[in-house]
């Protein structure tokens, strides 16, 4: 493999409006550091295929530019950047076997000894062995890899992936995930990865951009953006979320004391996006899995410090390996908690008043007049 990664991934002011009048993507700034694993994540139509064909040159931007290191290759035809695609539909030759759909880039390019290269790229995607059969001889998953391979044959600088696993089973997907990050941590190279399915950008990015109508919503590791959520969309599209409205009464520490109804919460500032200001408004969010359920008639077992609410059992349903139950609180219309290795209550029914409660550290903040 190459050792010249050619630097980050940068786009400037890069936008697309097609013929048509509509604009695809509105003027983004992003920079994809060299060497990463990164996820456009976002629903359909939010523009992140239009964001990939823009870096690999199918598409002519509308304004802005592309960098590739100190290289600016906006006016390069996609043959010419150090950039290969891999695409959902594989687009593999049927009628010329595994060796020679990989062999193809190196062929194209004049190169006659080929058979040392391919043989290293398909132990590489550990195909080895299929090396003579047709591409209709392979799995779904197995056939990725050939177009892997095939896409990483030339040494690309970068290599973009669009919805690349979207045509295998789950349980292949989830394979092929690790198999991806494997293959980007042993070549080194930039992997741009589009996919809207958010647990396979979870698993498999450094760094992951969500997009919605055009934008870049949020950008961060996928920790980050799970556990400190900008806004109502990110934490709706990365999980589940519940959100209780409350204003500011002030501060102690370092965190903000807030009233939600009759009731007061404790929200670290550090994960509050929203003003801060006494009087403010905001948005508190938690995710299902953090909360726990006490029955009401034990709410003194309640360790202090630990934030809580008043509701009622609305429904449950048993899952395997947790419960799942749905509270209503005045606070909330449906709070959803996970309760997980909770010791069977018999109380916790439909209309049971029980106590929801969790660590302030769990909290985040959103602004609430924008989310
Ligand atoms: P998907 O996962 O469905 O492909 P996406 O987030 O990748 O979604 P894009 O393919 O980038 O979205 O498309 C963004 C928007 O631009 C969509 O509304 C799509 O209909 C529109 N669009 C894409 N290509 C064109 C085109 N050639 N002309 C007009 N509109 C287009």
């Amino acid at each position: 493999m190459t050792t010249d990664h050619g630097g980050d991934v940068r786009l400037t002011g890069i936008s697309k409006t097609y013929d048509n009048g509509f604009t695809a993507v509105r003027p983004l700034d992003l920079t994809v550091p060299q060497g990463s694993f990164f996820a456009l994540l976002g629903a359909s139509g939010c523009g992140k295929t239009t964001t990939l064909r823009m870096i690999a040159g199918l598409e002519e931007p509308t304004t802005g530019t592309v960098h590739l290191g100190d290289q600016d290759v906006t006016a390069l035809p996609p043959y010419k950047r150090p950039v290969n695609t891999v695409f959902q539909s594989y687009a593999l030759f049927p009628h010329l076997d595994i060796f020679e759909n990989v062999a193809f880039g190196l062929r194209r390019r004049g190169i006659k000894s080929v058979k040392k290269q391919v043989e290293e790229m398909l132990d590489l995607v550990q195909l080895g062995e299929h090396i003579r059969k047709k591409p209709h001889a392979l799995s779904g998953g197995q056939q990725q890899r050939v177009a892997v391979a095939r896409a990483l044959i030339n040494h690309p600088k970068v290599l973009l992936l669009d919805e690349p696993l979207g045509a295998l089973d789950l349980k292949l997907r989830r394979q092929m995930q690790l198999e991806l990050k494997r293959i980007q941590t042993e070549v080194g190279i930039t992997f741009i990865h589009v996919t809207h399915d958010q647990e396979e950008a979870m698993t498999m990015a450094d760094t992951v951009a969500v997009m919605n109508q055009g934008r870049v919503e949020q950008l961060g590791a996928p920790t980050d953006l799970y556990e400190n959520p900008g806004s109502t969309f990110v934490a709706n599209f990365l999980g589940t979320s519940n959100f209780i409205e409350a204003e500011i009464t002030g501060r102690s520490g370092e965190d903000l004391t807030l009233r939600a109804g009759d009731g007061k919460l404790v929200l670290p500032a550090a994960r509050c996006s929203a003003a801060t200001a006494t009087g403010g408004k905001v948005l508190v969010g938690v995710r299902p899995e953090k909360i726990s359920l006490t029955h009401a008639d034990d709410a003194g077992s309640v360790p202090d410090g630990r934030n809580r609410i008043i509701g009622r059992i609305a429904d449950s349903s048993f899952i395997g390996v947790s419960t799942q139950y749905v509270v209503d609180s005045p606070l909330c219309d449906a709070f959803e908690v996970y309760a997980q290795n909770i010791e069977r209550d018999t109380r916790l029914v439909a209309g049971a008043e029980v106590v929801l409660h969790w660590n302030p550290a769990h909290t985040f903040g959103l602004d609430a007049a924008q989310s």
